[in-house]
């Protein structure tokens, strides 16, 4: 990184925004090397998504050992997960535990709310106004802000009327919720919706379900881990990371190499019956390798997924009000599953489809239809973020000439290799949009991110460099190879934050190219071999 000499408070060598999963590990990359860093976390403490997201129900869909971080085997071989899938407290335990474990919180400022980041050409520093009225500099502005730490409410009239408990399920209270007796409406139904409905579908009075579109849902078949299978999990830890970098995905789940073609009808049939009933993102990621790219088998899987779908809900209307038309399996994320439709065999519990009776408003006593006025003690609103892009653009970040980089994204992110962007010079995105991470199991893909990053730093310490950007051939070539990325899959054809779409934040209804789609190991590729090459693609001074 560039020498610094100043050791004041307010300037720091680099500074951080976000204490999350990739906030916490870059922290402690540049601690290592003798780095002057703050981080800037708007939370009251470490752990991002894990610290906001406490909604009942909450827990990852990545393997927990293969979400834990990888670069220390002190701190694999002393924590023990308590499940398969852990549940939020456990994973906010876990990173609280690697904060303190290597003494990260004295470098962390916490209830400190970024509000914009000004880039100064004279100096080649970044100027970071935060909420409270200080402002801090620094040559070298990282970004760990998170893919879905920008939550959006439902654009519908009289949603601040409201007069009973509201929540959007990002910002959940850190005290239980006591549902009991209680009728809660719940709006949404991605995968934050399905696992808090499946959780509390036996805790409520009455609960009604508003859906706008289903999602292709499996089941997550959690389980306890058993010490002894603990310590089978700690003696493979090799293996099991060298299983997340050979798969697209990060995960220990990577696509059967046959084709759907070639395989009968009974073999597909057993595959896929196993797939369904297996732990994990399996029977998404670990499917004939075609389903998720060509129409006639992603039909085919879909319609397998609806056959469930019909098995496990009682009522046939419901059922078919749950399975989705309007895009094939796998297109958009499946939410994982515990007892989410069997949820809807319960007396208690109530699908509204929105598309028969739209929702006109929410008012004082509850939600207004155009069928009827329903009263509720608790809404719940479990309808996602400004995925991505949201995050960076609730931070008015201004680069060269005083350009802001949410104009720049305006129509879609613009970068090179999700990490950087032009005009915008020594600002590195880690974990940015069109970058490897955010199409992984996240803290995989971070890691490859940070560790890159710091290599970088260090080249520009070694080189007195002050100044480090993009070459505009450089982010043109990555901003359409990412384009292209897209004919890959099926993924391109459906709307869901995967895609840019959201319809409660203006401009995002149309395809936007957020996510690269080459896979993880082509990725980590690439990453080495711009290294490799002397940083092509950037210019330093
Ligand atoms: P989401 O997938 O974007 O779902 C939002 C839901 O709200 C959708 O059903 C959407 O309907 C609905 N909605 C939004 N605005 C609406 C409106 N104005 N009227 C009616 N319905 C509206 O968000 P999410 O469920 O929070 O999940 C986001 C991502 O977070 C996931 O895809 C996943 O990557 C991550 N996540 C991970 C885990 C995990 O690791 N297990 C758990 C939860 C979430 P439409 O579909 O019609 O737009």
């Amino acid at each position: 990184m560039p020498n610094s000499s100043s050791n004041e408070s307010d300037q720091h060598e680099v500074i951080i925004i976000g204490a999350g999963v990739t906030g916490i590990y870059q922290l402690y990359r540049l601690l290592e090397l003798g780095v002057d860093v703050t981080v800037l976390e708007a939370g009251a403490g470490p752990g991002g998504t894990w610290y906001w997201n406490r909604y009942p129900g909450a827990r990852f869909d990545s393997e927990s050992y293969s979400y834990g971080y990888s670069f220390s085997k002190e701190l694999l071989e002393e924590w023990n997960w308590s499940e398969h899938f852990a549940g939020q407290p456990e994973t906010l335990r876990y990173l609280n535990h690697v904060v303190d474990k290597f003494d990260l919180s004295k470098h962390m400022q916490f209830n400190c709310k970024v509000e914009s980041s000004v880039f100064d050409e004279d100096s080649n520093t970044w100027g970071i106004h935060l909420a409270d009225g200080r402002t801090l500099t620094t040559p070298v502005l990282l970004t760990a802000v998170g893919m879905l730490s920008a939550p959006t409410m439902p654009i519908i009239p009289g949603v601040e009327s409201y007069q009973g408990e509201a929540y959007h399920t990002y910002y959940w209270p850190q005290e239980p919720v006591d549902f009991t007796g209680k009728k809660v409406a719940v709006l949404g139904t991605g995968a934050t919706a399905v696992q808090i409905i499946g959780e509390i579908a036996d805790k409520v009075g009455e609960m009604t379900v508003f859906q706008r579109r289903p999602n292709w849902c499996a089941p997550l078949h959690n389980s306890k881990i058993s010490d002894e299978e603990m310590a089978g999990i700690k003696a493979s830890y090799d293996e099991i990371f060298a299983r997340c970098k050979e798969t697209p995905g990060g995960f220990i789940h990577g696509p059967d190499r046959r084709k759907f073609e070639e395989v009968s009808e009974e073999d597909r049939l057993a595959f896929w019956e196993e797939l369904y009933a297996s732990p994990g993102f399996g029977v998404w990621i670990g499917n004939f390798r075609d389903v998720l790219v060509e129409e006639g088998p992603n039909e085919a899987f879909s319609e397998f997924i609806a056959d469930k779908i019909r098995q496990r809900v009682d009522d046939p209307a419901t059922a078919e009000k749950l399975i989705p038309k309007d895009h094939g399996f796998g297109t958009r994320r499946v939410p994982l599953e515990t007892r989410y439709y069997e949820a809807y065999n319960r007396d208690n519990v109530h699908l509204v489809d929105i598309n028969e009776t739209p929702i006109e408003c929410i008012t004082p006593a509850g939600i207004k239809t155009s069928a009827e006025e329903h009263e509720f003690d608790v809404i719940v609103y479990a309808t996602g973020f400004d995925a991505i892009t949201g995050a960076f653009d609730r931070i008015e970040i201004k680069g060269v000439g005083g350009q802001k980089l949410s104009d720049k994204w305006m129509d879609g992110p613009i970068t090179y290799l999700g990490l950087q962007v032009v005009g915008f010079p020594n600002l590195i995105t880690l974990a940015g949009p069109q970058g490897g991470s955010v199409s992984t199991n996240f803290p995989r893909g971070i890691e490859e991110a940070v560790d890159w990053a710091t290599d970088l730093l260090l080249h520009m310490r070694e080189n007195d460099y002050s100044r480090i950007e993009a070459s505009q051939v450089a982010e043109d070539e990555w901003t359409a190879h990412v384009k292209e990325t897209y004919k890959y899959s099926l993924l391109g054809n459906s709307q869901s934050w995967f895609t840019g779409y959201n319809s409660n934040v203006a401009g995002h209804d149309k395809l936007r190219y957020m996510i690269y789609n080459g896979g993880a190991p082509r990725f980590r590729q690439r990453l080495a071999q711009v290294a490799a090459d002397g940083y092509a693609g950037f210019d330093f001074s």
